[in-house]
């Protein structure tokens, strides 16, 4: 039986769903997609909110990402394995101390 988060969960995808097929236009894929680890590795105990993120940031707009926003400033090797997309703060901790630091 699925918690009452995970159906509200999917209940926003599916809204997603609906509205992005209604759309003429939408954003395109994040050039990351296919190598990002995020986007094919984590949360895998938690499906319904990581298939959120994804429709949100990975096939929406990925300029709000956190791990983008950080590979754009600071280049690949500076994204935590464990940042998620929506913690923009803990992105903009991790850019300013490497330019406080470097
Ligand atoms: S998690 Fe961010 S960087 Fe990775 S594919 Fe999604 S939008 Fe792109």
């Amino acid at each position: 039986m699925e918690s009452p988060l995970a159906l509200k969960v999917k209940k926003l995808c599916n809204n997603l769903l609906a509205a992005r097929k209604t759309k003429v236009k939408r954003m395109p894929d994040c050039e990351q997609l296919k190598n990002c680890p995020f986007f094919h590795n984590n949360m895998k105990n938690m499906p319904a909110i990581a298939e959120m993120l994804k429709m949100r940031f990975c096939r929406g707009d990925n300029s709000k990402c956190a791990r983008y926003m950080v590979l754009k400033k600071l280049g690949k090797h500076a994204v935590p394995a464990n940042l998620i997309p929506n913690q923009l703060e803990k992105a903009k901790t991790i850019i300013s101390n490497a330019r406080t630091s470097g």
